[in-house]
């Protein structure tokens, strides 16, 4: 089977970084990095929500003001018409519109205050959270810092195999190098090739599968079967 070594190669290659990247990524370290992340992304979601609502809020204000300056201008139209009526039944005809909007304006003026205590309410906890986000910052450096230095001791081996292994996609039968990489793509954890085992005359894959004797004639002029129940690819050795 034509590039069948350095396939193997890169796959052994490929195994070596994964488990080095696992390995990494079990540190507890990593872990915390990760919480730190989490936690921060929380407190950055909730302080956008807190400014989110007071922007709402104070667009709301405009607006109230905007109906109030409305309301207390017909207010004084509405006063002046009941100084000029020259009638009590004039006059009285005037007062269910004044009482509408004087209770428009009351209603105008608690919706400034009320959103203007609410937005303050914001204002504390929007400053609370941004201190919050600069302490895990803090916190988030510090373990990044650790993290990195760890990296630094790793970093060498890993560089050393991705260059490798970009050097043998090149060289490796795009074929072979497109089985592989489906494979993986399919979820399957490498060895993705592994050798047939032979037992006499009879051929299985390390899944336990045994091969027929159809499937074995297959392996031997192809130089690879893929296994029928883990989708392994069986080279002979
Ligand atoms: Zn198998």
């Amino acid at each position: 089977m034509k590039d069948l070594g350095k396939i193997l190669e890169y796959q052994e290659n490929d195994i070596e970084f994964r488990k080095i990247d696992a390995e990494f990524n079990k540190n507890p370290d990593k872990k915390k990095l990760d919480s730190a992340k989490r936690d921060f992304d929380g407190v950055q979601r909730e302080f956008s929500a807190s400014v989110t609502e007071a922007e709402r809020l104070g667009k709301e204000i405009e607006q109230a003001y905007a109906e109030s300056k409305a309301a207390a201008a017909r207010i004084d139209e509405l006063e002046k018409a009941f100084m000029a009526a020259e009638t009590d039944e004039a006059k009285a005809a005037l007062l269910p519109a004044m009482e509408t909007e004087k209770s428009r304006l009351d209603s105008c003026r608690n919706k400034v205050v009320n959103n203007i205590d609410r937005i303050k309410k914001l204002l504390v906890s929007c400053s609370q959270k941004q201190h919050e986000k600069k302490k895990i910052k803090e916190t988030y450096d510090n373990i990044k810092a650790t993290l990195q230095k760890q990296l630094e001791t790793i970093q060498p081996r890993r560089e050393a195999l991705k260059k490798r292994m970009g050097e043998l996609r090149e060289e490796v039968d795009p074929e072979l190098m497109e089985v592989y990489a489906r494979a993986k793509k399919d979820g399957m954890a490498p060895p993705v090739f592994v050798a047939a085992i032979r037992n006499g005359d009879e051929w299985s894959c390390i899944c336990g599968m045994r091969l027929s004797p159809g499937s074995v004639s297959k392996l031997k002029n192809d130089g690879i079967y893929r296994c029928d129940t883990c989708r392994r690819i069986l080279y002979i050795k």
